[in-house]
C-alpha cells in the first residue's frame, strides 16, 4: 500500500472518531480494501479483498454505510438499482463513467458542479449537493458483440 492511501486512511479513522464512530477491526480491513480498489468495488467483492468472507453481507453494507455517513465512501448507483463503492477523500466527490455491461466505473475528470449551484442557488436553494453517473458500453463489451 502506498503512503497516500495510507494517510487517507489515518484521516478517515481521525474523522470516524470525531463523529463518535467506531473504529472495528473490520471497519479498518473495509477501509483498507477500499484503497486498495482502483476502481468503485461492489460490497461483496469489497468484502473478499477485505478477508472477511465470513461476515454477513449486511455487516459490510451497515460499515460502507457509516464511512458513507462521514464522507468517506461513495456510492455509485447501477442502472440495475445495485450500487458500487468508492473511498472518497471527505469533502471531495466523483462523477463516474459506468459500462452497464461489464459494470465496471472510472472516475470522470469533470464536475458540473458550479453551473449546477449557480441554477439551484437562483432557485432559492441552500445546501446544495448533486450526483451525476454517465452510463455506456465500454469499449472491451462493445468489442466482443
Ligand atoms: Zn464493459
Ligand atoms: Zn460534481
Amino acid at each position: 500500500m502506498n503512503s497516500a492511501s495510507d494517510s487517507l486512511i489515518e484521516t478517515i479513522l481521525e474523522r470516524m472518531r470525531a463523529e463518535g464512530g467506531r473504529i472495528t477491526q473490520k471497519r479498518i480491513r473495509i477501509i483498507q480494501a477500499l484503497a486498495e480498489f482502483d476502481h468503485p468495488a461492489s460490497a461483496d467483492k469489497i468484502r473478499q479483498s477485505a478477508g472477511l468472507a465470513e461476515t454477513d453481507l449486511v455487516t459490510v453494507y451497515r460499515n460502507l454505510e457509516a464511512l458513507h455517513g462521514i464522507g468517506a465512501v461513495q456510492r455509485i448507483p447501477l442502472e440495475n438499482g445495485t450500487q458500487l463503492f468508492e473511498l472518497t477523500v471527505p469533502g471531495e466527490h466523483y462523477h463516474h463513467l459506468i459500462c452497464r455491461e461489464c459494470h465496471q466505473a472510472e472516475r470522470l475528470d469533470l464536475c458540473v458542479g458550479k453551473e449546477v449551484l449557480g441554477r439551484a442557488k437562483a432557485h432559492g436553494y441552500s445546501q446544495i449537493t448533486h450526483v451525476m453517473e454517465v452510463y455506456g458500453v465500454c469499449k472491451d463489451c462493445d468489442d466482443h458483440s
